[in-house]
This record gives structure tokens, C-alpha cells and sequence, in this order.
């Protein structure tokens, strides 16, 4: 499943001990497992093999330029929702054909950027955005590929924060939008209609919504009467934060390919969670810890703006002691330095009881981590770590103070 597993108490990343790694380094910092990442990448590509299919690591969930070295090196695409994800993703040897770029706000820069780079396709939100795409591919006598976002209003279980495939939510075309620009697709003489996008949501479990929303979508496209070559699936497939069952990429492979095998059409994936989020974790020292009424508080030195899930979402991270030691299970709060009430890891958590200057790791962490990481209360954001076997090196250098106030004006 993945690589952090503890030996006599002790947490070892493939084989290198954490406490290794962080009693050498200033905490917090995020630690990642190579082979986590390259082993899940590989399931996915496997599990769709016998189709043709191309996989789009989805950037937002953890852009570190080292770790998407290693997905360009393993010939993976990239989803990306802008300007800045693009430039990250090109720099890292991702082939410009294998990029496609979704998003609802697309600006006239980022869309021009994109045009000028070559990537693979748009996946358009709006017909006003459709209109200016074409307009933009005029002025630049080039032609856009573009698939359409049809938003396939399917029940989703998960955080609402993260549903996208519900009608009411911002993101893509109805059905009935989408078939009417098929129709009018002559109408956009700068536009090439290349395939149709969905993306339901994030941290999925079962595979019925996404089964449910592929029916749907190649009902749609068999409509049509259309040649299409591209049908993409988006992202979203869950993982295990605390007792999950998510499907496996082979169940999932499973219950998708007999929809669309026979259809001709190419298929797009976009994970993004489910490529980095077990593969990485938080490690943060115990500064204090605080009895106060009944409550017990262990202050870490890592804040929501290192990790901000927790506060977000109300998301549930498994919290342990890098060391473990023989000593008894307490409730705890466990709480960043953060000014604020909404700074916490974990509310009332079983733990071992631990001391100031103790390790503890948050799990579950490689996935919208350190990408939604902020400077909130000028803290400079943390270091991040590479294990690669019995090696770890450093890929990303914690902030200095310096770096706070870089382009400020004074
Ligand atoms: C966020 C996002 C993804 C990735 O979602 P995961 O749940 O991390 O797999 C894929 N596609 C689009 C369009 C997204 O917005």
C-alpha cells in the first residue's frame, strides 16, 4: 500500500528512519516515499493497460518540480488548472502533447500561454470561455484543442468542498449546453472539438458515481454522431486516511473499461490524491504540552498553514509518535502555534503520551499538503524530503525569513 511502516516503535520510510531525517533537520517538514509515488503511479498504468489511455497527474495535489521529474520520467501527462501549474509542469520535462488544462477562470494570459506551448487540450468550462478561446487561437492563426466539461449531476459522497459533479456546483456544462455547442461547433472556425471531460469530485471511495457519470457521458457522446477521440475521466479516486475501503485501481479499471472499450475513444486520467497522498507525511516536534480545564493540548511546531485539511475540511489524519515508546494512551488536542481556534490537527485523539521535542507524524499528507501551504502568521513554509531506499535527500529548501517579505515594497 505504501512505504511508512514502523520496526520496534520506531517509523522507517522505505528504509530510512524518520527520526533520521528529522532530528538532523529544522520541523516541520513534509517527507515523501519515491516508491509510494512511482507504485501507484505503475497500479494505474496497469490496471488500464489492455486501452488506450494516457494518465494526467493532477498538479494542484502536490506540484514539487522533484516529484514531477520523476512522473515525466515514467512518461506521465499532467492536468493543470493554470498558468503557473503549466510552467511547473513544462520545466519539468512533462511533454507539452500530454497537458491538458481545466479550470473555470481561465484568463486571456493563461490561455494565450497555453496556446503558445502546444499542450494537448483545453478542458472548457463555459461557452464564454469557448468564445474567447476561439477568438484568442484567431488572433494567434493557430487551432485550440478542446474538450467540453459536462458536468454529469451524479450523488457523490464525499466533502461537499471537493464535490464537483453535482448541477449545482460551479464546474463544467450540462448536458444540454454541451450538445447544443456540438451542434454549433462550426460556429467556432478556431476551435478543434477533441473530446469530453469529467471530473466529479475528490476523494471518492465507491466506483458507482464514477461508473454512473461514464454511462451517462458515452450515452451522450454516442448521441452525438460525432467523431471523438479523447473521453476523459478525470480524477478523484479516494484513499485511505483512517478505515476507507476505496476501490483499487483494479477494481476501478475493472468497472470503467467495459463502458468504453468498445467505443474507440482514448481515455484520459487525472489523479492527483491517489498518486501522492499516502505517499507522503508531516513531521512536526512537541513543543508543549498544556493541561487546561479537563482538556489535555499537545502544541506542535507545524501549523494550518503547513497542512490546512484538518481545518478546511474537517479532515481526519492518523497522528503518531515518530518513536514510539512504552507509555499510556491519552485523549488529546493535538494544536498548532497558529492564532486561531481552527488550528488543529486532531480534536480529542487517542495518543500515546508524548513529551516536548518529541516527533509526531501526520500521515496522509502528500496529497494537498504542502501545495496549499500559505506564510499565514509570516511563517515561512516548511522543507519537504525525498526517501529514495536507504537514501533521503532534500527537494525543496525550507523558507527563510528573507522570503517573507520578497517583493514586498518598503
Ligand atoms: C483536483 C482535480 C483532479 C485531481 O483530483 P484528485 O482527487 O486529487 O485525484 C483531477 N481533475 C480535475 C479537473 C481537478 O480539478
Amino acid at each position: 500500500m505504501h512505504d511508512f511502516h514502523y520496526l520496534n516503535g520506531e517509523l522507517i520510510c522505505e528504509k530510512v528512519k524518520v527520526n533520521d531525517i528529522a532530528s538532523q533537520s529544522k520541523t516541520p517538514l513534509y517527507l515523501y516515499s519515491r516508491k509510494t509515488v512511482s507504485d501507484h503511479y505503475r497500479k494505474l498504468n496497469t490496471a488500464f493497460s489492455s486501452i488506450p489511455h494516457l494518465i494526467c497527474y493532477s498538479l494542484k495535489a502536490n506540484s514539487n518540480i522533484y516529484l514531477l521529474k520523476l512522473l515525466a520520467e515514467m512518461e506521465a501527462g499532467a492536468d493543470v488548472t493554470s498558468g503557473g501549474e503549466l510552467f511547473k509542469a513544462l520545466l519539468s520535462g512533462i511533454a507539452p502533447g500530454k497537458i491538458v488544462y481545466a479550470g473555470v477562470g481561465k484568463t486571456q494570459d493563461e490561455i494565450t500561454y497555453a496556446l503558445n506551448k502546444g499542450i494537448l487540450m483545453f478542458n472548457v468550462e463555459s461557452i464564454q470561455e469557448l468564445h474567447l478561446i476561439n477568438e484568442i487561437a484567431g488572433r494567434m492563426k493557430k487551432k485550440a484543442a478542446v474538450a467540453i466539461r459536462v458536468n454529469p449531476d451524479v450523488e457523490v459522497e464525499t466533502h461537499a468542498y471537493i464535490r464537483t459533479g453535482k448541477s449545482e456546483d460551479k464546474f463544467g456544462l450540462t448536458i444540454d449546453i454541451a450538445d447544443n455547442i456540438f451542434k454549433k461547433r462550426d460556429s467556432f472556425h478556431n476551435v478543434e472539438l477533441k473530446g469530453v471531460h469529467l471530473h466529479i469530485g475528490s476523494q471518492i471511495t465507491s466506483v458507482t458515481p464514477f461508473t454512473e457519470s461514464i454511462r451517462k457521458v458515452v450515452g451522450f457522446i454516442e448521441a452525438l454522431n460525432f467523431e471523438l477521440k479523447w473521453l476523459n475521466i478525470g480524477g478523484g479516486l479516494g484513499i485511505i486516511y483512517r478505515d476507507e475501503k476505496p476501490s483499487t485501481a483494479e477494481e476501478f479499471a475493472q468497472a470503467v473499461i467495459p463502458l468504453v472499450k468498445e467505443r474507440g475513444l482514448k481515455i484520459i486520467l487525472e489523479p492527483g490524491r491517489f498518486i501522492v497522498g499516502n505517499a507522503g507525511i508531516l513531521v512536526t516536534k512537541v513543543l508543549y504540552v498544556k493541561e487546561s480545564g479537563s482538556r489535555t493540548f499537545i502544541v506542535v511546531d507545524a501549523g494550518m498553514n503547513d497542512l490546512i485539511r484538518p481545518s478546511l475540511y474537517g479532515a481526519y489524519h492518523e497522528i503518531k509518535p515518530v518513536q514510539m515508546r512504552e507509555s499510556e494512551e491519552i485523549a488529546a488536542d493535538i494544536v498548532g502555534p497558529i492564532c486561531e481556534t481552527g488550528d488543529f490537527f486532531a480534536r480529542d485523539r487517542k495518543i500515546l503520551k508524548v513529551k516536548s521535542g518529541d516527533f509526531l507524524a501526520i500521515f496522509s499528507a502528500g496529497a494537498y499538503g504542502f501545495s496549499m501551504a500559505s506564510t499565514y502568521n509570516s511563517r515561512p513554509r516548511c522543507s519537504e524530503f525525498l526517501v529514495e531506499g536507504d537514501k533521503f535527500r532534500l527537494i525543496r529548501e525550507r523558507e527563510q525569513y528573507e522570503d517573507l517579505i520578497r517583493g514586498e515594497i518598503y
